[in-house]
């Protein structure tokens, strides 16, 4: 079979979630982000794992991913969706019992004319410009949204990953500013606010990437492991070159192995040239640009053809493969390609 092997370690998964879950005071609750199913790894064991391991409030981007996890988790657990209240999702807002976080007043008329009783949330900009109520704009409303008592208030950090930044502090304070003494539920941190300390946490975090064993999450354990069988294997005399562009050329001779996978997979043509792939713990170079379907990897070092390669797993992570392709892990998670053979290891399949 050519088919490529995706493992994903569910227990990595939980003693991430364990892991950033202590990282804040006992009395702050840890949720889980699972949106673009579960950051690429699959939607039902992501989120069953996480609701074993203690996980109670979920968020995802769009709501129809909360429908389809509503009917994952069944009642109880809390679904969140940070695109708010769109056109039409009041069937599923309603129906599958999910809390839009509204992000401008429009949204917010819409859910109150539409669902005036169903629970909400409200998403405020506190200097990241993307989503979510803007100071002014929220200090016009709030008088209208707080009687209805908002499940949780709710911003993000724009430079999470860079401690140092200085606009972690400044959205702290703005934040701090347009929400005191609200009494309402507060949440600030995703991954990188876990990680910026106590003063970011608020009553809820939200991690997502940590989770999946991703950067700033540095102590992660690896969730993702993919290994690609060899197809072919030959030798190069010194002046040949491989794969499309002859980008590359042997100077020595040289044992190349033809791999099942290519960017069809997701594995980013940007990589040609420039990542490395694993035999146990000896690095392999890639060699050549990266086909649709297929890569080209140097073995000369290796005693014999291996039957496979790992591109991800305990000597190469996201972060690790995604220097390689000028990207970062939460890219390389969410393009893993469809053509995968999906195993999944420990958790709650
Ligand atoms: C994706 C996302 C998160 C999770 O962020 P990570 O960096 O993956 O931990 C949290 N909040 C919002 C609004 C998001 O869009």
């Amino acid at each position: 079979m050519a088919t490529a092997s995706l493992s994903i370690d569910l227990d990595a998964l939980a003693a991430n979630w364990r892991a950033l879950d202590a990282a804040s005071a006992p009395g702050v609750e840890t949720g889980a982000t699972v949106k673009a199913s579960g950051y690429g790894l699959g939607i039902a064991p992501v989120a069953r794992t996480l609701a074993r391991a203690g996980a109670r409030r979920f968020f995802v981007a769009l709501a129809e991913e909360g429908a389809e996890l509503r009917d994952i988790l069944g009642p109880g657990p809390e679904i969140y969706v940070y695109s708010g209240h769109m056109p039409g999702d009041a069937e599923p807002i309603a129906g599958r019992d999910l809390i839009p976080l509204l992000n401008s007043l429009d949204q917010m008329v819409r859910h109150f004319e539409a669902l005036p009783d169903h629970p909400f949330g409200v998403q405020l900009d506190s200097g990241m410009n993307r989503l979510g109520m803007e100071p002014a704009e929220w200090a016009a409303v709030a008088e209208i949204a707080l009687p209805r008592r908002p499940r949780l208030l709710q911003s993000h950090l724009a430079c999470a990953d860079t401690p140092a930044h200085s606009a972690n502090a400044s959205q702290l304070k703005t934040f701090c500013q347009i929400t005191e003494g609200m009494d309402i539920p507060r949440s600030l941190a995703a991954t990188g606010g876990v990680l910026l300390g106590g003063d970011y946490h608020f009553e809820l975090t939200r991690p997502g990437i940590g989770l999946y064993g991703g950067a700033p999450f540095t102590q992660a354990q690896p969730v993702a492991h993919l290994s690609i069988p060899v197809i072919q294997t030959r030798e190069l005399a010194p002046g040949e070159s491989v794969g499309y562009g002859c980008t590359w050329m042997a100077e020595a001779p040289t044992r190349i192995a033809t791999l099942a996978a290519g960017y069809a997979d997701g594995i980013i043509r940007a990589m040609g040239n420039r990542a490395v792939l694993h035999h146990g713990s000896t690095p392999c170079p890639l060699r050549g640009r990266v086909s649709m379907d297929l890569l080209t990897v140097d073995i000369t070092h290796l005693d014999d053809a291996p039957e496979s390669l790992d591109l991800l797993g305990a000597h190469q992570s996201i972060d690790g493969i995604a220097e390689a392709a000028g990207t970062i892990g939460y890219e390389i998670l969410t393009a893993l390609g469809a053509r995968y053979s999906r195993h999944y290891l420990g958790g709650e399949k």
